[in-house]
Order: C-alpha cells, then sequence, then structure tokens
C-alpha cells in the first residue's frame, strides 16, 4: 500500500520512518519487554522517555532555565481557558489580538473569566491580514496580551514577534510551533496542541516562564494548575504518554534535520514553491496579504468553485489527499507542515498546473 501525500491541517502527516520506528518498538520497548503504551508513567522507563524528550525540545527551541516545560491535556481550545484562570494573577483585564478563527474561539472563552480588550483586529478586512504593532492599542493594565501566531484556518502567520514591554505576550503557536527557531525570551507563555507539528493528538504543550505561574485562580482545577503541574514534573496525575514518547521521536528526527534553523529553510523553500505558483496564476487565488502568508497553511481558492469536487477527486487519485479548505472559508487548504517533504509540494504543483490547463 502507497502511503498517501497528506496535506491534512490536524491531525497531520508524520514522517514516515517515525511511524516504522514505532511500529518496530510497539510490542518491546528497547527490551522492557512491554509497549511504551503499557507503562506506568512513573516507572524508570517513562521516566527516561518523559525527561529525554523534554530535554530535546529545549534544546530544540533554546528554552530558557527559567521557563517551565509542561506536558499537559486538554487542547489548545483547552488552554483558552487555562490560560486566564492561571496568568491573571490578580487583574482583571487581558488583551486580545483578533486574527480570525483561533483568536476569536480564544477571546469567547477568555471572557467567562476576566474583561478582555481587544488590542488589535484584523476584522475590517476579513482577517486578511496581521495588524502591524503600531497600529495596536494595548491596555495600560492587561494580565497578558495574546496572539495566535498562525492562523491554521485562514493562512495567516506573523512574521515578527510583538514587542510587549512588561505585559507578558502569550501566544497560541498550536500550528506553528517547531516550523522555525522562535526566541522564547520574548513570550510569557506559548501553548500549543500536539497534532499539527509535534506528534499525534493527546498532549498540549506549555512553555512558561516561572515568575508567572503561582497565582492560579481559586476554581482553576488542580490538574491545569500550571504550579502543581510544574512541582510534579507534570505528573500531577497521567500524562499522554504514548503521545509524549511519538513527540519524542519527532523531535529526535528534527535534531537529525539539523533543528529549527534548518526545518525553517526547508519551511520556506516548500511555501515558496507554491506561492510562487498561485503568483502566477489567476486560475487560483490567495487572499492573504503577502508579508503575512502562512508557510504552514497555504489556502487558496479556484476560480470556479463548481470544479472543487473535480479538483479534489483527481487529487486523491494522484495519492494527495485532505486539500479541502476548512468548512468555515470553503476552498482549499495544502498544510505543509515540516514532515511534508519538498517532493509532496513539488508533486501537487505539478498536479494543479495540469489541472488548470485542463479546466481554465
Ligand atoms: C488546531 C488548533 C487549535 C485547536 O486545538 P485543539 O487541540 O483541538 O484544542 C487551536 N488553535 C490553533 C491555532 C489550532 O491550529
Amino acid at each position: 500500500m502507497a502511503r498517501a501525500i497528506n496535506f491534512s491541517a490536524g491531525p497531520a502527516a508524520l514522517p514516515e520512518e517515525i511511524l516504522r520506528q514505532a511500529a518496530a518498538e510497539m510490542l518491546d520497548w528497547h527490551g522492557s519487554g512491554q509497549s511504551v503504551m503499557e507503562m506506568s508513567h512513573r516507572g524508570k522507563e517513562f521516566i527516561s522517555i518523559a525527561e529525554e524528550t523534554e530535554a530535546d525540545l529545549r534544546e530544540l527551541m533554546s528554552i530558557p532555565k527559567n521557563y517551565k516545560v509542561l506536558f499537559m491535556q486538554g487542547g489548545a481550545l483547552g488552554q483558552n481557558a487555562i490560560v486566564p484562570m492561571n496568568l491573571l494573577r490578580g487583574r482583571n483585564v487581558a488583551d486580545y489580538v483578533n486574527t480570525g478563527a483561533w483568536s476569536q474561539k480564544s477571546i469567547k472563552e477568555a471572557k467567562k473569566y476576566c474583561a478582555v480588550h481587544i488590542a488589535a483586529s484584523s476584522e475590517d478586512e476579513n482577517f486578511t491580514y496581521v495588524p502591524p504593532q503600531d497600529t495596536w492599542k494595548p491596555s495600560e493594565d492587561a494580565a497578558y496580551i495574546h496572539i495566535c501566531t498562525n492562523e491554521t484556518i485562514a493562512g495567516m502567520e506573523y512574521q515578527w514577534t510583538p514587542q510587549t514591554g512588561d505585559t507578558p505576550l502569550v501566544a497560541d503557536m498550536s500550528s506553528d510551533i517547531l516550523s522555525r527557531p522562535v526566541d522564547v525570551s520574548r513570550f510569557g507563555l506559548i501553548y500549543a496542541g500536539a497534532q499539527k507539528n509535534m506528534g499525534p493528538a493527546g498532549f498540549t504543550l506549555v512553555i512558561v516562564r516561572d515568575d508567572l505561574i503561582g497565582q492560579a485562580l481559586p476554581v482553576t482545577p488542580s490538574v491545569f494548575d500550571y504550579k502543581l503541574q510544574a512541582d510534579n514534573d507534570w505528573m500531577f496525575n497521567t500524562p499522554a504518554t504514548y503521545p509524549i514518547y511519538i513527540a519524542g521521536l519527532v523531535f529526535k528526527w528534527l535534531k537529525r534535520q539539523g533543528g529549527l534553523a534548518a526545518i525553517e529553510k526547508s519551511n520556506i523553500a516548500k511555501a515558496k514553491l507554491l506561492y510562487d505558483f498561485l503568483d502566477q496564476t489567476d486560475f487560483y487565488t490567495n487572499a492573504i496579504r503577502k508579508s503575512d502568508r502562512s508557510r504552514m497553511n497555504v489556502t487558496f481558492r479556484l476560480q470556479d468553485d463548481a470544479l472543487n469536487e473535480a479538483f479534489l477527486k483527481a487529487a486523491k487519485e494522484r495519492g494527495m489527499v485532505q486539500l479541502k479548505g476548512h468548512r468555515s472559508v470553503g476552498g482549499m487548504r495544502a498544510s505543509i507542515y515540516n514532515a511534508m517533504p519538498l517532493e509532496g509540494v513539488r508533486a501537487l504543483v505539478e498536479y494543479m498546473r495540469e489541472f488548470e490547463r485542463e479546466h481554465g
């Protein structure tokens, strides 16, 4: 059976060599006689996996010592509540930048816990750009300011890191984490669901500066209290052991690729190939401001929506799957996370050129 060229937005494709390694280790991990799925999270085998996984991530992202790394559960949407519960720290206002579908979900949830001030928004142009920082109007007393670094549905991404002074910057990086180097010290907190660029769905990564934790609202569920999780080496309760093990394999794979600077180069090349193609035709269009286009999720529409079904069908016949855009926006979306090789994007562009020739 041939593997599909999988453009899924998430849960997304994983490098084949990792799936093969996981398969080879399925019944007996490193002579333990157990699958990783069957291990106690407090046994020495899994503890060694957990420690190595965290250490590899710290190395990849150059995470400073004064930041805690937590492998939690509840997804990025869980963090939309968990962040305000933990980071309000006696304040009652939080700033949010509204760049689209995922920001809006964060805003809606945060409103249950505090007053939300919209510091900037691109709603006026249907969320097709990232508001430049000189247009932001932050509040005086915000507990933090929240952004979504990559709007997965629209295909729009910050290509810069905001300067927020003393106000901690909080970022939902679910769909572009580990796709490029980031200066973690510019953030108070970073969170990301696992299933776009790290591994199978099941854990949520939180990277948080240690002076921000320890003042959670009293109603905060204990498992979602960053301080309790940090004090218990993120094992206050049972973590998502198997997804974390797979993420550990992904982190090692990333190191073998040359780390985040190398993977960024590859991601730039992949995105450029696709956007350059989109830019020289009128048959396909992309709505996002050029400077803010996502390297991870490339969205496009066909000249005529009536061709969508034919486009998807013939793509599938060529082994290319999950190109359909999010139901809320329609059109197409090619998600080209770290695990998508350049050849996969090349095959897509070739196919798109052919389809245009036949139908344009
Ligand atoms: C996928 C995604 C989410 C949703 O994460 P869950 O793990 O389903 O809670 C949130 N934010 C962004 C930016 C995403 O891409």
